[in-house]
């Protein structure tokens, strides 16, 4: 069911979600005091680290929601909401596997033949596979249904791939990618562009990927260019129905755009602030503290109310086109208040955690209002949804 509403039913809270939440605390405490990871900005995507992804695998803390026979876990929604909120708080280096156990998994599950749910959903869970998105291309980014990558099908019923990927997170680290590609024609009208278009399973260590390094403005390595170059993709590797990939990426970004990590991709910016700002006891810094904290709470509200809804089999993509919008902003919004209130340079070299933070903070902060969709194109998603155009 599609929720074209905005009101959200209150969540109340789980006790399995928190006693699950107390477990990862734990987890979390031990493993920073060990120094296996230290924490950073906006690790959701940068911060990529095999080994830690293969620990929270063992927990049990991936793949929490999917059917036991695929290696899941059969939790709820809201348990899962609680390890993620708890991993983006802390920083820690969730980048490997987050695309594959936030969307990609849950798309397989969805739209996969049994022989690829069988196949790749266990090692999804297990922290040991990971997967990118290729939607975006040169010249196709918020009108994604005009992308030009062609699969062709030849005389094995193969598909033969030709055409060039853009902005794809973590493709250097990544065993898997879902890659949307035009196999048809596009049909007639403004909407006929949606049709033709269809979703591939692929290998990316298949002869004629290469992957290209596009750097970010602190000069880390997250993004690539991924060129297919008449790469041949298994007859059986079509991931769901030919010809139906638009409402199949459509499925996909209500996942993407529901989570708690388009709102916290500064979360342990704010928390060093936090610190600062009691200690120093300053009346504008505790000013800009209550007002940053005070939306973080709405905004965790929301979020929850959303994780609530998608429990109970409803589809709220309305509501989780706005609380991505409005999350969106406020994690820039942090770098900027923060910014203006406190004497510290911002340095990715600096002693202060402080000063690190911010500097990390700001030079990913561009990016937190494209990802995933622009927050204009959402204000006309929500505007569409409330029949407004
Ligand atoms: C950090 C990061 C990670 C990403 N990771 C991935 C990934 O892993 N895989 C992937 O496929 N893509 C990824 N992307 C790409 C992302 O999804 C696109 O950047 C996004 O969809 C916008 O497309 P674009 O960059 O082509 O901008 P454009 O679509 O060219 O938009 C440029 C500007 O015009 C505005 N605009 C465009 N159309 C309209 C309209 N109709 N009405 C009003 N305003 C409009 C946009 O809002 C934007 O401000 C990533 C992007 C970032 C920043």
């Amino acid at each position: 069911m599609s929720s074209n509403q905005l009101t959200l039913a209150p969540a109340p809270p789980s006790e399995a979600a928190e006693r699950v939440r107390l477990e990862v605390r734990e987890f979390l405490a031990q493993e920073l005091a060990a120094g296996t990871f230290t924490t950073h900005v906006d690790t959701w995507l940068s911060g990529v680290d095999p080994e830690f992804s293969r620990k929270l695998g063992a927990h049990g803390w991936l793949g929490m929601t999917w059917p036991k026979e695929y290696g899941g876990h059969e939790r709820t929604a809201q348990e899962r909401y609680a390890v993620t909120e708890e991993l983006l708080a802390a920083g820690a280096p969730v980048a490997a596997h987050w695309i594959a156990d936030r969307q990609s998994g849950p798309n397989l599950l969805r739209y996969g033949t049994e022989a690829q749910r069988k196949e790749i959903l266990p090692r999804i869970a297990a922290g040991e596979c990971y997967f990118v998105i290729g939607m975006s291309e040169p010249d196709s980014g918020s009108d994604l249904a005009s992308i030009r990558t062609r699969g062709v099908r030849n005389a094995d019923g193969d598909f033969v791939v030709n055409g060039a990927k853009i902005w794809t997170s973590n493709a250097h680290h990544s065993h898997y990618g879902i890659v949307l590609v035009r196999t048809g024609p596009p049909g007639e009208g403004p909407r006929g562009k949606h049709q033709g278009l269809t979703q591939l399973l692929v290998d990316l260590s298949l002869p004629g990927i290469s992957v290209n390094p596009i750097r970010i403005l602190d000069g880390g390595h997250h993004f690539n260019e991924v060129v297919f170059t008449d790469v041949v993709v298994p007859g059986d590797m079509l991931l769901g129905t030919e010809g139906a990939g638009w409402h199949q990426v459509t499925a996909e970004l209500a996942f993407e755009r529901s989570g708690p990590e388009r709102f916290l991709s500064t979360w342990p910016l704010l928390a060093e602030f936090g610190r600062r700002a009691a200690a120093t006891g300053d009346p504008a810094q505790l000013a800009v503290l209550g007002r940053l904290s005070s939306r973080a709470l709405a905004l965790r509200q929301l979020s929850l109310r959303i994780a609530a809804a998608l429990d109970r089999g409803e589809l709220p993509d309305i509501p989780a086109a706005l609380v991505k919008d409005m999350g969106t902003t406020f994690e820039q919004d942090v770098v900027d208040e923060v910014r203006r209130v406190v004497d510290v340079p911002a340095s990715l070299d600096s002693p202060d955690p402080l000063g690190r933070a911010l500097a990390e903070a700001q030079l990913h902060a561009p990016g937190y209002t494209l990802r995933g969709g622009t927050n204009e194109i959402l204000k006309g998603i929500v505007a569409r949804g409330l029949g407004l155009r």
